[in-house]
C-alpha cells in the first residue's frame, strides 16, 4: 500500500504531496478548508490583483525552481522589477530609503552619527557566549545599540513576523544571524565571508534572493500543485485523529459526506501548531500535544488599496516601506505591489498592500473593514502623499497569522523531534518547524517528502 496521508494543503503539504506523487508514492492530501494554499490568497478583481498573504516567494534554494519547473509553471513565473529595489523605513514621520551601499549609509539621514559609529564598531565587539537565550532586542542592543533597534530592527521584525523584537528569540527567529556571530564573531564580517559558503551550497541569502511570483499571483502555485494531485486532494476534510495500528496509520476525518477513516503507511502533519494541539494521536505514547497551543500566532489583517497614480505623490520606486513602533502609525508596513510586478493594477493606477495588527497592536487587526480602510488610508496620506480616494479596497483578516518563534521556542522544536521519535511514520513539517517564510515552507515540504520516501523504502526492506 505505502500511501501517505498529508494533513494540510498549504504550500508545505502540497509541495510534499506533489514531490511524493512524482516519486511514485501514492498520497492523499486532506485539507479542512475549501481551498488549496493555506494562507496564500490572491484575488483578481476590477483589474487589480490583490495578494493578501505572502506577496513574494524568495528564490533561496534550487528546490524552489525544481518544483516550479516540474509543475510546468516556468512560463507563468514573474521576477520582481529590478527598479523596485529601494526599501523604505519611516523616521521623522516620513519615508527614507534604507541605504544600500556604505557611501549611502554614511550620508543617510536615517541614523545619527553616533549610531553609524556603533555600526562600524560591530566587527570589533567580542563574540558573546550567552548563558541564556537572547531575544532579538537584546542581541541588537548588544551589537548595534538602541537606535538600530528602534528604527531598523523593530520595523524589520514587524515586516517579517508581525512580531516584537523583545519577545522573539534570536537563535530561533533569526538563526542565520545568530550563527554569523557564533562563527565569525561579527554580523558584518559574517555577511561578507558567509557569502562564499552560501555560493558553495548553491544557496542564496534571503536578502539577496530574487523575488518571484506568478502572472495571477502566488496562489497559482498551490492551485496548480493541487490540480495536478487531482482526486488525491480532498478539500473540506478535517483530520481529527491519527491512530497507529501495527505498521499502518489510520486517519479519521470529518467531511461534508460525514465522518470517515482511511489506512495509510505514514502521516505527514503540515497544518498549524494550534491545530496540532487539538489532534488526537492514538496507538502510541507521545508528548502532550497541548504544548503546541502555546505557540502564539497574533492576528494580522492585510488591506489592499488601489489609487489613481496621480493621487500618490511618492515615486513608489521600491519594494515597500516598514514602520517602526516608535513612529506610532497604524500600519506595520506597506508593499508597493504594483511596482514589484506588472498587471497588479489597471493602467494609471497603483496597488498598495498594508498589514496591521501583529504583536504590536493585535486588537487593531480585529476592527471592522471600513474602519481599517480609513485608518490605513490616513497613514498613507501622511507617508506616501496620497490625496484622492481609493479606487479599490479589499482585505482579509487572518485570526492567527504567523507563529512567533519567541524565546523558549526550543521546547516546541524538541517536542516535535520527540513526537516523530515516539510515533514512527508520523512526520511534521512546515512554517512552525523550519522557518516562517513561504520559501522555508516549500523547502520543508520538499525535504520531508524525501525523508518519508526513505522511511517507506526502509519499511519495505524490513
Ligand atoms: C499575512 C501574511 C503575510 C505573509 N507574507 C509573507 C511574505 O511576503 N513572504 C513569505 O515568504 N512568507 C510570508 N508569509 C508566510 C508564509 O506565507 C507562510 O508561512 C506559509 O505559506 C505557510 O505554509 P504552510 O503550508 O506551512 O501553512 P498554512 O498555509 O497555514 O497551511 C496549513 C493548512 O493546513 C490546514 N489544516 C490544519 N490542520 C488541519 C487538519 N487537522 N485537517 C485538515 N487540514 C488542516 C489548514 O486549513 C491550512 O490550509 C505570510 C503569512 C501571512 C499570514
Amino acid at each position: 500500500m505505502n500511501s501517505v496521508a498529508i494533513i494540510g494543503a498549504g504550500i508545505t503539504g502540497l509541495t510534499a504531496g506533489f514531490r511524493l506523487h512524482r516519486l511514485g508514492v501514492p498520497v492523499t492530501v486532506y485539507e479542512s478548508s475549501d481551498h488549496a494554499g493555506g494562507v496564500i490568497r490572491s484575488l483578481r478583481q476590477d483589474g487589480y490583483l490583490a495578494e493578501f498573504g505572502p506577496n513574494t516567494l524568495l528564490d533561496t534554494s534550487p528546490k524552489i525552481r525544481e518544483i516550479i519547473r516540474e509543475a510546468n509553471l516556468t512560463n507563468r513565473l514573474m521576477h520582481s522589477d529590478p527598479k523596485a529595489s529601494n526599501r523604505y523605513l519611516v523616521r521623522y514621520r516620513k519615508t527614507i530609503a534604507a541605504p544600500s551601499t556604505p557611501a549611502a549609509f554614511l550620508t543617510s539621514e536615517l541614523f545619527s552619527p553616533a549610531a553609524k559609529f556603533k555600526l562600524f564598531l560591530e566587527p570589533f565587539k567580542p563574540r558573546w557566549h550567552n548563558a541564556y537565550e537572547e531575544s532579538v532586542a537584546q542581541f541588537v542592543l548588544r551589537r548595534l545599540g538602541q537606535e538600530f533597534l528602534d528604527y531598523a530592527i523593530d520595523a524589520l521584525v514587524a515586516g517579517i513576523y508581525a512580531g516584537d523584537p523583545a519577545q522573539l528569540s534570536v537563535i530561533h527567529g533569526f538563526p542565520k544571524l545568530y550563527a554569523l556571530e557564533q562563527k565569525y564573531g561579527s554580523m558584518i564580517k559574517g555577511q561578507i565571508l558567509g557569502a562564499r559558503e552560501r555560493k558553495r551550497r548553491a544557496e542564496t541569502s534571503k536578502q539577496d534572493a530574487q523575488k518571484l511570483s506568478f502572472d495571477e499571483g502566488l496562489q497559482v502555485l498551490p492551485e496548480t500543485l493541487g490540480h495536478q494531485l487531482g482526486n488525491a486532494l480532498r478539500l473540506r476534510h478535517s483530520i481529527t485523529l491519527a491512530r497507529a495500528e501495527g505498521n499502518a496509520w489510520v486517519v479519521s476525518f470529518d467531511s461534508p459526506q460525514g465522518p470517515g477513516e482511511r489506512r495509510h503507511s505514514a502521516v505527514l502533519y503540515a497544518g498549524n501548531a494550534y491545530r496540532l494541539a487539538d489532534l488526537k494521536i492514538g496507538g502510541v505514547t507521545t508528548p502532550d500535544l497541548k504544548l503546541f497551543s502555546r505557540i502564539d500566532y497574533p492576528a494580522v489583517t492585510s488591506i489592499v488599496l488601489g489609487y489613481r497614480r496621480q493621487d500618490v505623490a511618492h515615486p513608489l520606486d521600491g519594494f515597500g516601506m516598514l514602520i517602526p513602533k516608535i513612529e506610532k502609525f497604524n500600519i506595520l508596513g506597506t508593499l508597493f505591489s504594483s511596482s514589484l510586478f506588472p498587471n497588479r493594477a489597471p493602467a494609471g493606477h497603483v496597488t498598495l498592500t498594508s498589514y496591521v495588527g501583529g504583536r504590536r497592536q493585535p486588537d487593531l487587526a480585529t476592527k471592522e473593514a471600513a474602519e481599517l480602510y480609513r485608518l490605513v488610508d490616513a497613514d498613507l496620506r501622511v507617508l506616501l502623499g496620497v490625496t484622492g480616494q481609493p479606487t479599490f479596497r479589499n482585505c482579509i483578516h487572518y485570526q492567527r497569522a504567523i507563529p512567533q518563534y519567541e524565546v523558549g521556542y526550543g521546547q516546541f522544536k524538541a517536542a516535535m523531534d520527540d513526537l516523530e521519535k515516539s510515533a514512527p511514520g508520523f512526520f511534521i513539517a512546515g512554517h512552525f518547524r523550519h522557518g516562517i517564510s513561504m520559501s522555508d515552507s516549500l523547502v520543508s515540504g520538499y525535504d520531508v517528502a524525501d525523508r518519508i520516501n526513505q522511511w517507506l523504502a526502509n519499511l519495505k526492506e524490513a
